[in-house]
């Protein structure tokens, strides 16, 4: 289905912005994931905050109070790089395989799916792999297609 999406939007000639197709064909042109993507690494560049000014991994995460990192009046000194802001790369460390091509687009997938569906932060989402992978690989082949690469590009709002 994801691939069907992508095609859909790839095809499409109006301004729609689909994601997460836009988001993960960005990634093939920076080499890594610039905003969420239900990829873990990402997870270390965005903060939640709840209205009282609490501070989560990210707003998915308010649900979960082991990963309240403090409060905005603690200052960001004393969030950033704490042991809760450093678990997604923890997790990255422990996850990462060295023969996976596309570990550094997946990340072990999101670390509140891992929590909700797995019952552990560390375990990678059923959704990080197969799926995500073969949409990876559709992506990688159009790549090699110069005129797709551009359209691509073009699509993504890099040229
Ligand atoms: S916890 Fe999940 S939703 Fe939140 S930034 Fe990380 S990957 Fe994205």
């Amino acid at each position: 289905m994801l691939i069907k999406f992508y095609d859909l939007w790839k095809n499409d000639t109006s301004s729609l912005e689909l994601r997460p197709p836009l988001e993960i064909v960005r990634s093939f042109f920076t080499g890594f994931p610039v905003s969420c993507d239900y990829s873990a690494i990402s997870c270390y560049k965005i903060l939640g905050s709840d209205s009282q000014g609490d501070i989560y991994p990210c707003s998915k995460a308010m649900n979960y109070s082991e990963l309240r990192m403090g409060n905005i009046n603690d200052g960001l000194v004393n969030l950033v790089g704490s042991e809760i802001h450093k678990m997604p790369l923890l997790r990255y460390k422990k996850l990462k395989k060295e023969n996976d091509p596309w570990f550094h687009l997946s990340s072990g997938g999101c670390i509140i799916e891992a929590k909700s569906d797995m019952g552990d932060y560390m375990k990678p989402t059923i959704y990080s792999e197969d799926v995500r992978y073969n949409l990876f690989e559709k992506i990688y082949e159009d790549m090699k297609d110069e005129k797709i690469r551009n359209l691509l590009e073009e699509k993504v709002g890099l040229i």
